[in-house]
């Protein structure tokens, strides 16, 4: 094993070999890989605060499965390649905690993307809790940052918590939706219009464009009463065709435009923030992960188990029990 100056300086003189070393490292729940994960991470942002002028550009991207999101992410990826920037694709997938196996950010399904030099693709991690996964995305993008790419796509499924997530982490949230699905507005979860930062519909194309229109109308509609009388920014509603590669330049536009509405005090602020409310997530999970493995709560758990579910122990007291064997 290299020492974690070596991989670190490996890093910033953009060796791929090493960015997948580094991401395997950060996915790791060895305890010795945590610590050297770690001090890879302090190395890396110590050498990057220096270096202000290196601002990345930090993007997430959701909506419902289907609605096109890995094909929007190879048009975007391209438009941004083509103009000279290099781009980092990550994905915080759920689901793929439950089922092992990771759908988003699928290499065979950004065929371009996946085999430009300019680009790195890296699937959901498939360990852990969402928040596990949620770790080891954030100090991806921070790899990423560090070995010269200079806007990170983070992809992730439309299913609520993933999404807050995800906004936690990126300067600006996009939500991919389709026209009239018979529910864009009442089926697009509330929340989603308080995250999304710029929404936009997508398909407009063939005989879909008239609807994506008028779908982006309605949407924009609702988005100015939601706003109405803040001097927020009021998210814009566009409509796109990500396989036909239209609208793509717009979207941009508008993610950049929202940057320049934060100012860079704002996105500032906005990410220390987000390093904050990120420290407690990371407390969060590591107490998770020790409550888990602790051996005398491990002791007592079959039998926790067995008189909670023939109803012989009450949940608090259940709770209770595992706590003391815990602080014990
Ligand atoms: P994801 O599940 O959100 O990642 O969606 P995909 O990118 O895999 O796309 C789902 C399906 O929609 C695929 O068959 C795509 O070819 C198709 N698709 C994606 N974008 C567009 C688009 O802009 N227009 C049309 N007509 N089809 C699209």
């Amino acid at each position: 094993m290299v020492p974690i100056s070596e991989l670190a300086d490996d890093l910033r003189a953009g060796q791929r070999a090493a960015i997948s070393r580094a991401i395997t490292l950060i996915e790791s729940r060895r305890a010795d890989h945590r610590a050297d994960a770690r001090e890879l991470l302090a190395d890396l942002t110590s050498s990057m605060r220096q270096d202000d002028t290196k601002q990345t550009v930090r993007v997430g991207i959701s909506g419902v499965p289907g609605v096109g999101k890995s094909t929007f992410i190879e048009a975007l990826g391209m438009y941004l390649i083509e103009r000279g920037h290099r781009v980092g694709v990550l994905a915080v997938d759920p689901s793929s905690v439950r089922t092992g196996g990771s759908v988003l950010g699928d290499k065979t399904r950004m065929s371009r993307l996946a085999v430009s030099p300019d680009a790195y693709i890296r699937p959901s991690p498939s360990a852990g809790t969402l928040g596990g996964v949620a770790r080891a995305t954030s100090q991806a993008m921070t790899v990423l940052e560090a070995s010269g790419f200079d806007v990170v796509l983070v992809e992730t499924v439309g299913v609520g918590q993933s999404e807050i997530t995800v906004a936690g982490m990126v300067d600006t949230f996009l939500f991919l939706t389709l026209a009239r699905t018979g529910d864009a507005l009442q089926g697009m979860k509330k929340g989603i219009l308080e995250i999304a930062d710029v929404l936009c519909v997508n398909k407009a194309d063939g005989d879909r464009v008239r609807e994506a229109e008028a779908t982006s109308k309605d949407l924009a509609g609702a988005l100015r009463l939601v706003y109405a009388g803040t001097q927020d920014w009021v998210p814009p509603v566009l409509t796109c065709s990500a396989i036909e590669g239209t609208g793509i330049d717009t979207v941009w536009s508008r993610v950049i435009r929202h940057r320049e509405f934060m100012g860079p005090n704002g996105l500032k602020d906005k990410r220390a923030q987000q390093q904050l409310d990120f420290t407690w997530a990371l407390v969060r999970d590591e107490l998770d992960q020790r409550l888990r493995t602790d051996p005398d709560v491990k002791a007592m758990r079959a039998q926790i188990r067995a008189a909670v579910l023939s109803g012989e122990m009450p949940a608090a007291t259940a709770a209770d029990q595992i706590l003391a064997a815990w602080d014990a």
